[in-house]
């Protein structure tokens, strides 16, 4: 007798999938639908991905699916990319549950029905006798203009109570949400006209264009325009952008200018949003859909067009659990639905670029800055023979006053949190340390605490070294703390504001923060990477980084290319009015790449770049896939990774190491990792994939932490 069994995703970190029967009495569920499942002792929500063979299940012991939620829930493409990603990205096929269904249908509950947010009158409504009834004969009054918000008819003075009776009477029914007016933009220059008319080309087919376009081309007006002609035939948009690039600002650019309500989704909204607006995407009811990595995932009805701006941001790379990069996963999808795909960046990755050398991408340029203002000056200064105090240089100092007594405002860039990045004894040298992780541990002076970075511990300052009981305690090194102290003392008369995550907690306070530099007064802003990224600061004259050359010569091949990209993202906010001045600080500028950024040409160095890569053999010319390891033993978690490495089917694959990681310890324990690389794709991809099981069968993987990171981020 043949056995109609289903494989089901169950959200548990193994590296398969598990069978079930049907409930009695039904018939298989399709795949793709939401089911409650027996699991060891427990009850867990998982997702059907197909039949199991008929010939590997045992009756006897298969399990019945306990109850089908939803039947086809995810739908076949959403289902078969989530599908792929898991396996691409060597994953735990379960995660797919955790990322194809948002947080509350991950619950053994009915889905909830919707909230209502917009409210219209309905034929009864508007002939119904109200005469006994007249605070329902009021809300026929307020939307006797058209349809109203929920807040809006609260602040008229409806009750909750009131609309609900209504609502379940029929006198108004749930609609949605009126369009904000669409307004025009500005008419497109001849480079972003030829970058658009590609794009439309396109638009029935896929294509990846990569629109590289320098600060202030006009890149968001490209897409704007793109998305305006796929929106009136009735299509869906999705827009990606990294975690710090989806503030209220950029929303209601969107918004105002296509005349759709953006339905976003990050991880910051709450469980309720973020589910309404995963169903919107799905009924097709969202237009316009903007969101982080995550929001590739979107169940999309009738999609027309994706859109990933800053792609070469390092914040579509998840760092934990699937371990996916959504602008890749985003590029899959495009090719699978058929549609194009726009990336869109000033400073492409180096795999984007390599991808438009090859022909795979369609590299579309903007070169000119579109408004009137031209690149920022560029200059260079080396802080050898200066006199330096709290990381600045006198000419530093001067230039800035310089630009604040010309009414503009100051942006000073430091990728480095806290007062003092170290902590040493004048007498013994001591430094301070912390005792879980290899790195030093930082002075941060308004807390008074030394905090280290990776592991999230602290411990007061000592007033005496601990070895030698020298009061001689330096710090060494000045922190966006420590400078914005100094430039307070400085610059009395003017507002000094620093955005780095000791202050800036959330979207709020950012949000705040830019708020304030809109009035455009002269103003100093002291700030990590999140002021490098794409806000609009118009009032900055004056950019200025500092001390970034330990990332010219990190052990970590990635680090030149994410300097190269900081400092032209942070050169691009100076001058978006008039022409506007950067200054790298830098004890090598002549160092290639510092020359050729300073002929303001990123696509040079990012060639140059390439280059060091083909030579060293390194991505994006050859895939690489990293075994990483970690255990409270140094000796554990190397000796795994070399049992791994013995295990790994050679022929296409050239493994190195075990390798330390180049923060050798964190939180207590010592990480090491394996690369495993291939010019091959699907060579690599066979074999993470079989490694995986490989590895949870080996009695030595109990003893340590382990996971495949394919197309890893950081060494
Ligand atoms: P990017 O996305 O490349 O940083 P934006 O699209 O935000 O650039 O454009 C930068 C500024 O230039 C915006 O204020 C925008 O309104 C303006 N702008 C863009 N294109 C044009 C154009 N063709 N004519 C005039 N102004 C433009
Ligand atoms: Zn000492
Ligand atoms: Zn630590």
């Amino acid at each position: 007798m043949s056995v109609e069994a289903v494989q089901v995703a169950v959200p548990v970190p193994l590296y398969r999938l598990f069978d079930y029967l049907p409930p009695a009495g039904e018939p298989a569920p399709p795949p793709g639908s939401r089911v409650l499942v027996p699991f060891g002792s427990r009850k867990l929500v998982g997702v059907v991905t197909g039949r199991a063979s008929a010939a590997a299940v045992d009756p006897e012991r298969t399990r019945p699916i306990e109850r089908v939620f939803d039947a086809g829930l995810i739908d076949p493409e959403l289902l078969s990319l989530m599908r792929w990603t898991t396996r691409y990205y060597a994953a735990p096929p379960g995660e797919l549950v955790n990322h194809a269904l948002p947080a509350i249908l991950r619950r053994n509950r009915e889905i909830p029905t919707p909230r209502v947010h917009w409210l219209r009158c309905t034929p009864a409504g508007a002939e119904a006798d109200l005469r006994r009834a007249p605070r329902q004969r009021e809300v026929i009054e307020l939307l006797a203009a058209g349809a109203r918000s929920r807040e809006a008819l609260g602040e008229a003075g409806a009750s909750a109570a009131t609309l609900r009776r209504m609502l379940e009477t029929g006198l108004v029914e749930a609609c949605r949400a009126a369009p904000p007016p669409a307004a025009p933009g500005p008419d497109l220059n001849p480079d972003q006209r030829a970058a658009l008319a590609a794009i439309l080309c396109a638009r029935n087919r896929f294509e990846t264009l990569l629109l590289a376009g320098v600060t202030g081309s006009g890149k968001t007006e490209v897409y704007l325009q793109a998305a305006r002609h796929l929106l009136r035939r009735g299509r869906q948009i999705l827009v990606l952008v990294p975690e710090i690039g989806l503030t209220p600002q950029f929303v209601r650019r969107l918004e105002a200018r296509l005349g759709r309500k953006a339905h976003v989704f990050h991880s910051g909204l709450g469980e309720r949003e973020r589910l309404e607006t995963w169903q919107a995407a799905r009924s097709g009811e969202a237009e316009l859909l903007i969101g982080t990595r995550s929001a590739v995932f979107l169940p999309l009805m009738r999609p027309g067009l994706l859109i990933v701006d800053e792609e070469h941001d390092g914040s579509f790379k998840q760092f934990d659990a699937m371990r996916y990069h959504a602008r890749d996963v985003a590029v899959l999808r495009a090719s699978r639905l058929g549609i194009p795909i726009v990336l869109g960046s000033a400073t492409p990755s180096l795999e984007s670029l390599h991808n438009a050398e090859r022909g795979r991408y369609r590299l579309l340029l903007l070169p000119e800055r579109a408004g009137s203002a031209g690149q920022p000056h560029w200059h260079v200064d080396d802080p050898c023979g200066q006199r330096v105090e709290h990381g600045l240089t006198d000419k530093l100092v001067e230039r800035i006053r310089k630009t604040l007594d010309g009414g503009e405002q100051v942006l000073v860039y430091r990728n480095r949190r806290g007062y003092a990045p170290v902590l040493i004894c004048n007498e013994c040298g001591w430094q301070a340390d912390c005792d879980h992780c290899s790195a030093h541990l930082t002075w941060h002076r308004s807390a008074n605490r030394l905090n280290c970075h990776h592991c999230g511990r602290y411990r007061s300052v000592p007033a005496r070294c601990p070895e030698c009981h020298s009061p001689q305690i330096q710090a060494v090194g000045a922190g966006t703390e420590r400078i914005e102290a100094a430039l307070m003392e400085l610059f009395p008369e003017h507002p000094v504001l620093r955005a780095d995550r000791d202050v800036v907690r959330g979207r709020d306070d950012f949000e705040a923060l830019l708020d304030q530099v809109a009035t455009g007064d002269p103003c100093i802003l002291v700030g990590t990477q999140m002021l490098a990224k794409g806000h609009h600061l118009p009032g900055i004259g004056l950019a200025i980084m500092l001390d970034t050359d330990q990332l010219l010569f990190s052990a970590d091949f990635r680090a030149p290319e994410r300097l190269a990209q900081s400092i032209v993202q942070v050169a691009g906010r100076a001058g978006r009015k008039q022409q506007g001045r950067f200054i790298l600080q830098s004890r090598h500028p002549e160092h290639p790449l510092i020359q050729t950024l300073a002929d303001g040409d990123y696509l040079s160095a990012a060639r140059l770049m390439l280059e060091e890569r083909r030579d060293a053999g390194l991505p994006p010319w050859q895939n690489l896939a990293m075994v990483r390891a970690e255990a409270q033993k140094a000796s554990d978690a190397a000796g795994f990774l070399r049992e791994v490495a013995r295990r790994i089917d050679g022929g296409a694959i050239q493994v190195a190491g075990p390798l330390a990681a180049i923060l050798q310890r964190r939180a207590g324990f010592w990480r090491y990792q394996l690369w495993l690389m291939s010019e091959s794709r699907t060579a690599l991809s066979t074999e993470t994939a079989r490694l995986t099981e490989v590895i949870e069968a080996m009695r030595e993987a109990r003893t340590v932490r382990w996971h495949i990171d394919v197309d890893p981020m950081e060494v």
